[in-house]
């Protein structure tokens, strides 16, 4: 230290002490640091991620001023504390509030690989829409898959809602389209689209959201992908992020995954926010997201 850090760091502690504050200096980071990082990669969090955040917690905490509360052990506990909630809650905003501000109709389009649970949350999160008052129509942007009309005429028919839907094969934006005229014809304030998880290539499935994109201009799109599938999950975040910009991601099966590694990931890798997680096959198993349960989890 070049510039008389302790000297300098004496004269500012004993100012800061004065007014009940105290500076938080590298050395007291290191232990609660170790231990975070042990923590983050226990519950699954890539190196690279844990060791990036980390780093920005490390640079956005060093010199910072805290509240002087009892020992420096608990400043920083507290500042480790808040730093990782800042991460986990990048980007968030109150899902609810955005479709009440919104012009109607809203468009959102549900991204994410077969088999995750995405069908199963746009069906929960049409009833979650139906409980607050706006009412919703399903669009089958899936025109791939076999059976994927049916499954999710299904849960339509379970919620009483219309599905807007053409034959196997035909182009998923114009269903997708179909039903956002449905929806302004017919005073509809939410169209729910779902997508295809799977095509004979990547680069097919791809290429085909970047055109759903590019023709609805969605409102929102939704990334789904699993908890339990971690650092998949987070692969196929930024593959999906990178085709048609998400701006949120629903976990699925959290309940599955007790650790919420994915969820931190995600959330740093992509820069868009987690904004709920399913926790279970019924339509009540959707819980919004929220940052400091996770890091309740972690910090234990
Ligand atoms: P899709 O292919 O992505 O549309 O997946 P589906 O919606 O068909 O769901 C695949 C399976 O995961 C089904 O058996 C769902 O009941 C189940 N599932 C979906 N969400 C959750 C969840 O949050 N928790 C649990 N335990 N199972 C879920």
């Amino acid at each position: 230290e070049d510039d008389g850090g302790s000297d300098r760091g004496l004269m500012e502690r004993a100012k800061l002490a004065a007014t009940g504050k105290e500076v938080i200096e590298e050395d007291d980071l290191e232990g609660p640091l170790e231990e975070l990082e042990l923590a983050l990669l226990s519950s699954d969090v890539e190196m690279s991620v844990a060791q990036e955040i980390l780093r920005g917690i490390r640079e956005n905490l060093i010199g910072e001023t805290r509240s002087k509360v009892k020992t420096t052990g608990l400043v920083v506990e507290e500042a480790l504390r808040d730093a990782l909630i800042d991460v986990i809650s990048v980007g968030q905003f109150d899902f609810e509030q955005r479709i009440a501000e919104a012009d109607k109709p809203v468009s959102i389009i549900f991204t994410g690989v077969n088999g995750v649970g995405k069908t199963t949350t746009i069906a929960k999160l049409s009833q979650w829409l139906d409980d607050r008052g706006y009412s919703t129509v399903l669009a089958n942007g899936d025109t791939y898959r076999a059976g994927a009309n049916e499954q999710l005429q299904q849960h339509a028919d379970t919620l009483d809602e219309r599905l807007i839907s053409h034959e196997q094969g035909s182009d998923p934006a114009a269903v997708i389209y179909d039903a956002v005229e449905y929806a302004e014809a017919n005073d509809v304030d939410v169209v729910l689209g779902d997508t295809a998880g799977r095509l004979h290539t990547s680069n097919d499935l791809m290429d085909q959201l970047e055109k759903i994109d590019r023709v609805i201009e969605p409102d929102m799109t939704i990334f789904v992908d699993e908890a339990v599938a971690g650092q998949d999950a987070v692969n196929r975040a930024r593959e999906f992020d990178d085709a048609a910009a998400i701006d949120g991601a629903v976990l699925t099966k959290a309940d599955a995954d007790p650790q919420g590694g994915a969820a931190i990931s995600i959330a740093q890798v992509t820069g868009k926010p987690i904004l709920f997680l399913g926790t279970g096959q019924d339509y009540d198993d959707l819980e919004p997201f929220d940052p400091e349960v996770i890091v309740d989890r972690l910090l234990g």
